[in-house]
C-alpha cells in the first residue's frame, strides 16, 4: 500500500489552505476532493465578506481565528494581487432602542482586539450612506469583501508550487485507525487505499460524515449537526450603498444584510432557513420578508427590485444557532477534525492553515 505524510480531505478555502500551509512546512500533501474543482461547496456560496471579529464570544477559535486570519488575509491579498477591497461596514439600528445595543456591540468587539469600532449618530451616518433611514450606527472600516474564487486559486497555487498535489473525484469513502496513522479507503473512477500518517478533515457540510466512516474514531467526539440554508436576493438597478450595510444580528445568522461584490453588485441576505437536506434553489416567495427586514434600513428599496440569486448552507453543530469552530484531535496527530467551519471561515481560513500546521509541528 502507497504511504504519504498528510492527507487532506476535502478542497475548499479551509482544505486549500491546510493544505498550503502543511507543504510549506515541508510536508508532503495529497488533498482528496470528491467533486472536479476546488471549493465547489460552501466557499463558493457564500457573502465574500472579510469580516472584522466582532460578535463573536471573547476567547472563542471564531474569535480568536478571524481576527488573526483577517489580517493574513489583507496582507495575503496584496502581496498576491487578489482582488481585495476594505469597503468598511456600518451596523445599523433602526430604532433608538436598537441603537442602545451598538454599545454592547463594540464592547463585545474590543474584548476580540477588534477596537476600530466607531459610534455614529444619525447625522452622521446619512452623511456617509444618505439612502439610510436609521437611528444610528456602528462603523467597522476593517470589514472588507474579497474575491474568494481568485483567493481559492491562489491558495491552490502556492500549495502545488510546495509540492501538494490535488486528486479531484477522489472522494474519501472509508478508513481505519492504526497505531502509525489511517488507512484510506477512496472511490471515484480508479478506487484506491492509501496509508497517511497524518488526515486533516475538511470535508465542510460532510466533515462528521467523514470522520463517522473512519473506524476507531471514538463516536462519542463526532458532533451532531443541523443545517441552516441562508437565501440570498440579488438586487436590481444601481445600488445607491458604497459600505456593507448589516442590521442587528438575529439568532442563527446576521440580519438580512446588504453585500458587494468585486464587480459591484448587491446582494442581501442571507437569511436562515433551517433543512433537513442539502437543496440550493431559491424561494422566490421568501422575497416578501426582504422586503419588509431591508425597508427597515432603506425605505426607498423599490418594489420589484430583488430577485433570487444563490444559496448557502451553514453546518451547525449539535443544532445550536451560534455555536463555535472544533479543531479536534481524538486520535492524537493521526486525525485532524475540522468542524463547524461556518462563517467566518473564510476569514479565519489563513489561520486555520498556521494552526493545524503548528499542531502536527515539524
Ligand atoms: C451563507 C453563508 C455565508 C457565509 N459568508 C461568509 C463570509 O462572508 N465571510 C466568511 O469569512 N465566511 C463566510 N461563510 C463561511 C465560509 O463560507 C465557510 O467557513 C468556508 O467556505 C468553509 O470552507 P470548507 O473548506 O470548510 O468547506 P467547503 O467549501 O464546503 O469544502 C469542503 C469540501 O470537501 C469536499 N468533500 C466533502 N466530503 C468529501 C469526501 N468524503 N471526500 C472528499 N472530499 C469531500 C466537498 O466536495 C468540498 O469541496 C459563509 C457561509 C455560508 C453558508
Amino acid at each position: 500500500m502507497d504511504r504519504v505524510d498528510c492527507v487532506v480531505v476535502g478542497a475548499g478555502v479551509i482544505g486549500l489552505a491546510v493544505a498550503r500551509a502543511l507543504a510549506q512546512a515541508g510536508r508532503e500533501v495529497i488533498v482528496a476532493e470528491a467533486e472536479a474543482q476546488i471549493g465547489s461547496g460552501t466557499s463558493s456560496r457564500n457573502s465574500e465578506v472579510i469580516h472584522a471579529g466582532i460578535y463573536y464570544p471573547a476567547g472563542s477559535l471564531k474569535a480568536r481565528l478571524c481576527v488573526a486570519g483577517r489580517d493574513r488575509l489583507y496582507t495575503y491579498c496584496a502581496e498576491r494581487g487578489v482582488a481585495v477591497r476594505r469597503c468598511g461596514k456600518l451596523i445599523v439600528a433602526s430604532t433608538a432602542e436598537q441603537a442602545v445595543r451598538l454599545a454592547g456591540i463594540r464592547a463585545g468587539a474590543e474584548a476580540n482586539g477588534v477596537r476600530d469600532l466607531v459610534l455614529l449618530d444619525r447625522d452622521r451616518t446619512l452623511e456617509l450612506e444618505p439612502a439610510l433611514d436609521v437611528a444610528a450606527a456602528l462603523m467597522s472600516p476593517s470589514t472588507g469583501i474579497v474575491d474568494s474564487h481568485g483567493f481559492m486559486l491562489s491558495l491552490q497555487g502556492d500549495a502545488e508550487a510546495a509540492g501538494a498535489a490535488i486528486a479531484f473525484c477522489t472522494p474519501l469513502c472509508k478508513g481505519r485507525i492504526e497505531r502509525d496513522g489511517v488507512v484510506l479507503e477512496f472511490g471515484g473512477d480508479q478506487p484506491f487505499t492509501l496509508h497517511a500518517a497524518h488526515v486533516i478533515n475538511a470535508a465542510g457540510l460532510f466533515a462528521h460524515a467523514v470522520a463517522a466512516a473512519i473506524e476507531g474514531v471514538p463516536r462519542a467526539t463526532i458532533p451532531t449537526v443541523a443545517y441552516a440554508k441562508g437565501n440570498y436576493f440579488a438586487l436590481a438597478g444601481r445600488c445607491p450603498f458604497s459600505r456593507l450595510i448589516y442590521p442587528l444580528p438575529e439568532p442563527g445568522g446576521l440580519g438580512v444584510h446588504l453585500t458587494l461584490d468585486m464587480a459591484g453588485r448587491a446582494r442581501f441576505g442571507p437569511d436562515v432557513e433551517w433543512v433537513d437536506r442539502l437543496d440550493y434553489t431559491v424561494d422566490p416567495s421568501r422575497a416578501e420578508p426582504f422586503y419588509a427586514a431591508i425597508r427597515s434600513y432603506w425605505p426607498g428599496l423599490p418594489d420589484g427590485a430583488l430577485y433570487p440569486d444563490y444559496a448557502g448552507i451553514r453546518v451547525k453543530l449539535g443544532g445550536a444557532a451560534a455555536p463555535d469552530f472544533r479543531i479536534d484531535r481524538p486520535c492524537g496527530n493521526r486525525l485532524i477534525n475540522l468542524y463547524g467551519f461556518e462563517s467566518p471561515g473564510l476569514t479565519a481560513s489563513l489561520a486555520v492553515g498556521e494552526e493545524v500546521a503548528a499542531l502536527l509541528g515539524r
